[in-house]
């Protein structure tokens, strides 16, 4: 069992990436100029990275379009694709310890979470793409005799993949994955505060045989490297996580340039919804206590709603505090830590705002609410939180959950959908029937019945509403925002 000293000391160690990679080259940015990442913990210098613009884009847009167009990846049968995804997904098991000790001290991340979570799960996504693409059959329609009408999907070309800070490894996995497996030429764009991760996954895809061009990863700030990318005129598609205001404007981009397939992964608003006969409140509160405060509540199916019925509301409360005062705040390099600091000053300042303007509106703070020390914040639990409240209405993105009471378990179901989001939702009932019934009655791309659930990588991921835009995540439903639909008829006549 490795101690807060050992992590340290391979941080320490660690070389970090400086370059990016374009063409299978190592390169700064064209014009020279850099950024910085830190580590939120201590506002430690941890590397200056390549700061890039569109011409850096270009340059990665040709590359992934020669890449794409020789056939080198994209004309290769499927099982020498998964050969190669496979070495990748060996390759980043191999590097476990490394890859989470670089996540954890770039992202504030806790330790004990990016050795047993992310980094597994980023190894399983590429690895489930990677295996299945040999195992998918296209399609033969019903014709008359005379003819052949095949079905059949095609890689869409030029992807680019931006994306946000609070899982680095995964997100890129759960789009190079299914895009790689379908023969795409990929370009990412990582989150500016947690872009470390990336590159060191594309040094691994290389060492793995993924050919040059077949992964560029371009760092930068979002209007210089994430808008020309949503722009361009021959990248084909432009998939994206993170917020709902910055999704909006890829489908402008797209509108205004090439008309490329977007497809958007959002903010949520999810609510756990505790009917009258949910039984066992103090496990719930266990459930939901994980469901908003792990990762620091910066997750995008975070819990951060509450809505219980009259008859266990109390009790979920008092049992809800409980959870929030236990829970062990500290540095993310300390195995023991649950909540290390927010990922930035920026962030820290949204959510304390928007927990002072919860106060103001007339919440209760049940525990919790301020900072912790640097950019840790304590858990938070509000009560009485009502619909018309911004806490109720708006993505906190941190440790903070509201919890609202209703009077009967068609308002609670009503309550939940009371949202312009629709990512998850959680519902706890014995009721087989309400079970059934109210999962389907939730507006929200998972609803976890009676555990806090976001599927497996087998299970489509994505949103309803301001959540999710133009195909999922996850599962071979995946693939299809990454491939068209051709029809090709062929006519057989004498
Ligand atoms: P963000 O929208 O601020 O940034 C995401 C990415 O967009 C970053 O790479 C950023 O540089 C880039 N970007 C910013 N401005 C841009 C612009 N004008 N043009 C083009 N690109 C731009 O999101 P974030 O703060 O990194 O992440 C948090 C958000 O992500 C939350 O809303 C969270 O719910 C969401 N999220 C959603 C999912 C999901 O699967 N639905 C998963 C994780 C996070």
């Amino acid at each position: 069992m490795l101690t807060k000293t050992d992590y340290v000391e391979m941080a320490k160690g660690l070389s970090y990436p400086s370059q990016c990679l374009i063409d299978g080259q190592w390169v700064n940015a064209a014009s020279g100029a850099t950024f910085e990442t830190i580590n939120p913990n201590d506002g430690a210098l941890l590397a200056k990275l390549p700061a890039c613009d569109a011409s850096d884009v270009d340059a990665a847009v040709t590359s992934a379009r020669a890449a794409f167009e020789s056939g080198i990846w994209s004309g290769l049968h499927p099982s020498e694709r998964k050969a190669v995804m496979s070495k990748l997904a060996d390759l980043i098991e191999t590097n476990t310890e490394e890859l989470a000790v670089m996540e954890a001290i770039d992202a504030g991340k806790p330790i004990t979470d990016c050795v047993e979570i992310d980094v597994p799960e980023t190894a399983t996504c590429i690895r489930w793409h990677g295996e299945a693409q040999d195992k998918l059959y296209d399609q033969i329609a019903p014709s008359a005799p005379n003819a052949v009408g095949l079905i059949v999907r095609e890689p869409l070309g030029v992807v680019g993949a931006v994306l946000p800070w609070n899982f680095p490894l995964m997100m890129m996995a759960w789009k190079i994955g299914p895009a790689m497996a379908t023969g795409n030429s990929v370009i990412v764009k990582p989150a500016e505060q947690t872009s470390l991760t990336a590159l060191r996954l594309a040094e691994l895809a290389l060492e793995a045989g993924v050919p040059p061009g077949v992964l560029n990863v371009i760092t930068g700030m979002g209007p210089d490297v994430g808008e020309p990318l949503g722009r361009h005129m021959d990248v084909d598609a432009l998939t994206f996580t993170g917020s709902t205001e910055v999704g909006r404007k890829f489908l402008e981009y797209a509108a205004q340039s090439n008309m490329k397939e977007v497809c958007l992964e959002m903010g949520g608003k999810s609510a756990a919804v505790v009917l009258e006969d949910a039984g066992g409140i103090a496990q719930i509160a266990e459930i939901q206590a994980n469901a908003i405060f792990w990762n620091m509540g910066e997750n995008c199916t975070a819990n951060s709603r509450i809505i219980a019925h009259k008859s266990v509301y109390d009790e979920l409360v008092a049992e809800m505090a409980k959870q929030a005062e236990a829970m062990a705040l500290g540095d993310q390099m300390d195995p023991n830590t649950q909540n290390g600091p927010l990922v930035s000053d920026e962030h820290f300042e949204k959510v304390s705002g928007l927990v002072e303007t919860g106060k103001t509106q007339g919440a209760r703070l049940v525990t919790g609410g301020t900072g912790a020390g640097g950019l840790k914040f304590q858990p938070t639990v509000f009560a009485n939180v009502t619909k018309d409240m911004d806490i109720f209405q708006q993505e906190i993105f941190g440790p903070v959950v509201g919890i609202t009471k209703a009077d009967s378990d068609e308002e609670a179901i009503a309550l939940a959908n009371d949202s312009e989001y629709g990512l998850a939702a959680t519902l706890y009932t014995k009721d087989l029937t309400k079970a059934h019934k109210y999962a389907r009655k939730l507006k929200a791309g998972t609803v976890g019945v009676n555990a806090y659930s976001e599927g497996e990588i087998s299970t489509p991921f994505g949103g309803f509403k301001s959540s999710g835009f133009g195909g999922r995540d996850n599962g071979i439903h995946a693939h299809a925002q990454y491939t068209e639909l051709k029809t090709i008829w062929i006519t057989l006549d004498d």
